[in-house]
C-alpha cells in the first residue's frame, strides 16, 4: 500500500487540500467543509462555501448568531441543507466550548450528524491528529486493486489496516486520502476508465471496453 501512495503521488503530485479560501479560520473551514461535503460532490460544497462568504457567515460565531433558515439557505447547494445547518450549529457550539487540543474523536462522534468520516476529516486535516480518513472512494479503489476482499468492509477495520500499512506521517495520511479521491474522481469512477489508468497492470478489476 505504501507503493500505491508513492505511485499516486508521482502521478498527481501533492493535493494540498486545505485551507481553501483564506476567508475562514483554517480549522473552522475544515470543520465546515467536512459537514457540507456529506453525501454530495465537492463542486456543490464550493458553491455553498461561496454563499457563506457572501452572507458573511465565515466563522462559527457568525454561524451561531444567524437563524437556521438563513444558514440553510446559504448552504442549499450542498443538499440536505436543513439537517446540515443544524449539524453545523451543533458542531460550532461544541467546538467553541472546548480547547482544540482536548478534542477527542468520541466527542465529535457524540454530536448528532457527525459520523466517522466527518469526525476523522476534522481530526486529520483540522487538528493534525494521526488518523486516516476512509470514504467510499477508499473502499472502491482498495477493493479493485485487491487490498481488501469487499468494498463493504467496516470503516474502522479499513482505517486501522491503512494506518498500519503506510508510513506514520501526517502528510502521508493527508495526501494519501486526497490522492485516492483524485484518482477515483478522474479515472477509477463507478464505471472505471481502465484504459486510461496507470494502475491497470496490477488491478484485479481491469475492465476492457
Ligand atoms: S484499472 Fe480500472 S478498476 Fe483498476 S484501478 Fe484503474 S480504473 Fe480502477
Amino acid at each position: 500500500m505504501e507503493k500505491l501512495f508513492y505511485d499516486l503521488l508521482d502521478k498527481y503530485g501533492y493535493q494540498n487540500w486545505w485551507p481553501l479560501t483564506g476567508k475562514f479560520d483554517p480549522f473552522e473551514e475544515v470543520c465546515i467543509g467536512a459537514v457540507l461535503t456529506q453525501n454530495t460532490s465537492w463542486k456543490n460544497v464550493e458553491k455553498a462555501i461561496e454563499n457563506l462568504i457572501k452572507a458573511n457567515l465565515t466563522s462559527f460565531e457568525r454561524i451561531l448568531q444567524t437563524d437556521d433558515k438563513t444558514l440553510a439557505n446559504a448552504i442549499r447547494p450542498s443538499g440536505f441543507y436543513n439537517q446540515k445547518a443544524k449539524t453545523l450549529k451543533r458542531l460550532a457550539k461544541f467546538l467553541l466550548s472546548v480547547e482544540k487540543e482536548n478534542i477527542k474523536r468520541e466527542d465529535l462522534l457524540s454530536i448528532k450528524g457527525i459520523g466517522k468520516e466527518t469526525a476523522d476529516t476534522i481530526l486529520l486535516y483540522g487538528l493534525n491528529k494521526m488518523i486516516f480518513v476512509v470514504d467510499a472512494y477508499t473502499k472502491r479503489l482498495l477493493h479493485r486493486l485487491g487490498f481488501i476482499d469487499s468494498p463493504k468492509i467496516e470503516y474502522d477495520t479499513l482505517r486501522i489496516l491503512i494506518e498500519s500499512a503506510v508510513p506514520r506521517d501526517i502528510n502521508v495520511y493527508k495526501e494519501f486520502h486526497a490522492l485516492i479521491v483524485k484518482h477515483c474522481k478522474e479515472v477509477c469512477k463507478k464505471n472505471p476508465d481502465c484504459k486510461k489508468c496507470f494502475l491497470s497492470n496490477r488491478c484485479y478489476n481491469y475492465t476492457y471496453g
